[in-house]
């Protein structure tokens, strides 16, 4: 059954084709809805799809032919979804006729945000800790094993039902794909278990055996990461699509993080890394050397990380609800963006450095904080974590996407900085379903 989204007030797509051309009456902020209207009667799909069989492609560093492109927009719009895909977006005055209509009054459409990076196989809270620093305790990396523990104590029912209850809150609030990790059992059965759970939920698991050093191997941190490299990896490889290690002091050195990125990529694992957190460490320059999707965090960076970034196929993840919830500087934002780097925003959602799963957050933080433009927030929490996970089908509203969208309490996307800390959903539709 196919749904047109009607009086949009904005429909951003994040995607050149169309709104690239004025002459197939996407045309900018604006478009000429009189210019349009005189190329002739409503369109049927197959008229629509004819019209933009030929779309100008607008050259994006690393878009791929279907993928998103740079921040697109355009006023006054409708979009038709057929098939749990994007089969049209144009001018509302053009729009095709569908099985059922959805009158949006107005609001502004969007691509469903993409979270590439979250944490969220785990049990307990850390609820004391963050008030504790909130009173003056500096955050440690070694703060995850009391989270380690509380993993290890519980069930898979309950991993699962805690899982669930956080994608439950992801989606209504405009989360349509999401990354999920491991690393809070650190031992074989409970990282395996942990990326199965995940597996459940997503198709974007990420095996983080390297997070922490356990306790049990404190005196022996070699030992550890050749479990990881070994017998932990081939327990967690068939449930997993990336590898991820936090390259930190306190956690795993440059040697140890590049053994464990190459034994994934082995075993078939696409790696990412938590680089450049606390330190400038030498986690993003490794990301780049082995290909990661994306080096995450990039909180304190040299000069020769962000030229390492620039241009390439790396994209600097960044998170700043954990600056947010940890009270340390935001990553500098603009100045990647200003060298050529592509920047994606991710909540990080996880019980010690960030608990929020609110992306419209860490929009209004980008803004406030880092300096990015309204537009670059939002291209950042959509297209941009799409291309932190090398997914081409989510992430912008091209023809052909995923049905995968959120309609906003307001005109425009500016209103999810503008208005901060109000929830502003107003509708989610996931491959073309409506479940928000
Ligand atoms: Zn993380």
């Amino acid at each position: 059954m196919s749904v047109l989204i009607t009086n949009i007030g904005e429909l951003v797509t994040n995607h050149p084709e169309r709104d690239a051309d004025p002459d197939l009456g996407g045309a900018g902020p604006v478009p000429g809805l009189g210019a349009a209207d005189a190329a002739g009667a409503v369109p049927g799909l197959g008229a629509a799809d004819a019209a933009g069989a030929v779309p100008r492609r607008v050259a994006e560093q690393g878009a791929g032919p279907a993928g998103p492109g740079s921040f697109a927009a355009m006023a006054r719009a409708a979009l038709v979804i057929d098939e749990g895909r994007v089969a049209w977006t144009g001018p509302a005055s053009r729009a095709p006729a569908a099985d059922q209509m959805v009158d949006a009054g107005g609001r502004a459409v969007l691509p469903g945000f993409v979270d590439s990076h979250a944490h969220l196989v785990f049990a307990g809270e850390r609820g004391a800790e963050f008030a504790a620093r909130m009173a003056g305790q500096p955050y440690r990396a070694g703060g995850i094993r009391s989270t380690v523990a509380a993993t290890r104590n519980a069930t898979d029912d309950q991993l699962r039902a805690n899982l669930r209850r956080l994608a439950a809150e992801m989606l209504a609030q405009g989360i349509t794909t999401f990354e999920c990790k491991s690393g809070y059992g650190l031992t074989v059965p409970d990282e395996a278990r942990s990326v199965s759970i995940a597996a459940e939920f997503t198709p974007e698991v990420t095996y983080l055996g390297a997070h922490v050093v356990p306790l049990e191997f404190e005196s022996n941190p070699g030992g550890y990461v050749d479990l990881v490299c070994g017998e932990m990896l081939d327990a967690c490889a068939p449930h997993a699509q990336w590898v991820d290690v936090f390259c930190e002091q306190g956690a795993f050195g440059r040697d140890e993080a590049a053994a464990v990125l190459v034994a994934g990529q082995a075993a078939g694992l696409q790696p990412r890394v938590h680089a450049n957190q606390l330190t400038a460490g030498p986690g993003v320059q490794l990301a780049v050397q082995v290909g990661a999707a994306s080096a995450d965090h990039c909180s304190n960076l040299t000069d020769a990380d962000v030229d390492a970034l620039a241009y390439s196929d790396t994209v600097a993840t960044l998170l700043p609800g954990v600056e947010f919830s940890t009270r340390h500087p935001y990553p500098d934002g603009r100045r990647l963006l200003d060298a050529g780097a592509t920047v994606a925003l991710a909540t990080d959602c996880n019980p010690g450095s960030c608990f929020s799963s609110s992306m419209p957050l860490c929009i209004a933080l980008a803004v406030r904080e880092m300096h990015l433009t309204t537009q670059e927030a939002v291209w950042a929490a959509t297209a941009g974590g799409a291309r932190a996970l090398r997914r081409t089908d989510v992430g912008h509203l091209g023809t052909g996407a995923r049905a995968d969208l959120v309609m906003i309490d307001g005109p425009s996307h500016a209103y999810l900085a503008y208005r901060p800390g109000v929830p502003l959903m107003a509708g989610v539709w996931r491959a073309g379903e409506r479940v928000a």
